[in-house]
Formats: structure tokens, sequence, C-alpha cells
């Protein structure tokens, strides 16, 4: 019996585009990504294992999985590359690393792993690809990284000289992931992993990356992992501001989020997270028109909101 409820949530990304008006083939995709990645985080739960490790893990699969934005199936830069982005936060330690600008590794939350490892905290582009060389984490070919799906959204606009607000390029989410989770000690840790946004210029820095904008975790107000317009998140600090909320006006964790999402659309924008607050407790929320998102909650059941 285990002294805490083991709990794991996590995201796909938050998007325009209502699950109503998606194909049920798409749908279907997304579901089975999010009950794989579900799965697989809360078996390492259950087997005694981290919350850090939990977190990896789901991301992992999501990374794997084409139909998200991160890792394979990350979107194109305005160059036609794949830039990756990652970070992560454990609760207890408050040790937490992050990646931006990272190519040819198809786990980019493995190479922030390796920077959560390291003294620093956040690593840009060959600086983390060669932390991540040096410590054994597999390299790919940048190409292997690019779908077909996302090679046509990236030629739609690059073949027309439009600009993203000229086409109708998407009709899937954004698709950024996410994972938080408590274990069995009742430890907390975050994670977010991201090709960043479509058609972003190389180098650009969004929320995933960073810690207090896409990802936070500490044992007083909960895990928080980020998704939406990335460069509002990163000017309002996103998950510092919903937990500063927590910790020093009492918020409940729902009001918090739903106050700072009003923020980012004051901003302009939209968005949503997931949280684990310190009692296991999972909140999803978005003010985006759809946010792909689900968890397994204490006594192992399983909710999909798509
Ligand atoms: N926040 C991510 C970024 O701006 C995108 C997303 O969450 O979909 O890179």
């Amino acid at each position: 019996m285990s002294e805490h409820p083991v709990v794991i949530a996590l995201h796909g990304g938050a998007g325009q585009t209502r699950a109503s008006q998606m194909k049920p083939s798409l749908l279907a995709a997304y579901r089975q990504g999010l009950e794989d990645a579900l799965q697989r985080g809360r078996g390492i739960l259950e087997q005694g294992g981290s919350a850090i490790g939990a977190v990896v893990a789901a991301v992992t699969v999501l990374e794997d999985d084409p139909h998200f934005n991160a890792g394979t199936g990350s979107v194109l830069c305005h160059d036609g590359s794949v830039e990756c982005s990652a970070s992560l936060m454990e609760g207890h330690t408050g040790r937490a690393g992050g990646v931006a600008g990272v190519r040819g590794f198809a786990h980019p939350i493995s190479v922030a792993r390796q920077v959560l490892e390291h003294e620093h905290t956040l690593l840009f582009g060959s600086s983390a690809e060669g932390l991540a060389r040096a410590r054994g984490v597999p390299e790919c070919d940048p190409k292997v990284l690019i779908t077909s799906h996302r090679r046509r959204q990236w030629e739609q606009i690059h073949l027309h000289e439009g600009t993203l607000d000229d086409f109708t390029v998407d009709d899937t989410p954004k698709g950024t992931v996410g994972a938080v989770a408590m274990d069995a000690k009742g430890h907390l840790a975050a994670a977010t992993s991201t090709g960043g946004l479509l058609n972003q210029l190389p180098g650009r820095i969004g929320d995933s990356p960073v810690i207090g904008a896409g990802t936070w975790a500490d044992q007083q107000t909960g895990a928080l992992s980020a998704t939406g317009d990335g460069d509002i998140l990163l000017r309002l600090a996103f998950a510092r501001r919903v937990m500063d909320l927590i910790e020093l006006k009492q918020f409940a964790p729902d009001d918090a989020i739903q106050q700072v999402l009003e923020q980012v659309a004051f901003a302009g924008g939209d968005g949503g997270c997931i949280l684990i607050d310190p009692l296991g407790e999972v909140h999803m929320l978005h003010n985006s028109p759809n946010m792909l998102c689900g968890s397994i909650n204490a006594v192992g059941t399983m909710h999909i909101l798509i």
C-alpha cells in the first residue's frame, strides 16, 4: 500500500479546433496516444517509480507519436528545420532543466533531463545537444522527425508565399505535450515538450523550455505544464503566476488558472494547463477552443478530455 495516491495527468496541446470539427480518425488517434502515455506513466508510478521518471516516460510516448507537436511530428520552422524545446522540474528537490532549439534528438525531454542532472538550468542548441551526446542520449537524423503532414503544412505557407494568417493550414491542435505526476512518496513533477510554433523563426524560444513559464513543480503548490500562445505565456511567466496566486493569495487552483488565463486572453492569446495539487487532485483548464488532455486518478480511473 503506497503512502500517497499515485496520480498522472497529461496534455497534448491547446488548439483552435473543437473536437466536434475534427475527423473521427484523428480524434481516435489522439485518444489512443493520450491513453498509451497515461498507461506508461501510471505503470511506472505503480511500480514505485518516481514522479520525474513517470512524466519523462509519458512525454516520451507522446514525442514518439507523430500526431503530437513534440519530437517526431514537430512543426517546421520558417527555414524548414525542426527545433525542439522541453523542460522538466521536480517538486521536492527543486531541480529543473530546460533545453531550446535542439536538433536531431527524438526525445527532447531526455535532453532536458540531462540538464536537470547537470549544474545549469537552461541550455540552448549545440550546448544542449553536446551535453546530451556526451551522456549517451540517442541522436537521430533531424529529417526523421519531419512527418508528411508537417511538411505539407509548411509547404502550404511557403509555396503560396503567405503567412499563417492567410491560410487555413491546420485542423489539428498545436500539439505541444506535457505531463504532471504525484508518486507514492507524494513527490510531484512536471514536464513539457514541443516543436514550438509552425513557421517560427529558428532560434525562437517560447514558454515550454522555460521554468516558471511553461513548467513548474514544488511541493507546496503543485506541478504544472502549460500550452498555448507561448510568447504570451512566457511574458506573463504563466506557471509562476498561477502558483503565486495559490501560494501567496490562497486561490483555489482552478480559480488561479482561470484568472491567469484571463490575463492571457487580455494579452491577445489563449491556452491552458494541467496541474496536480499537493493533495493529488488534477486540474485541467483552458480558454482555447480545445485542449487534448487526460488523467488517471488515485483509484486508477482514466479520464480523457478532448
Ligand atoms: N507553448 C508552445 C510554444 O509557444 C506552443 C503550444 O503550447 O502549443 O512554443
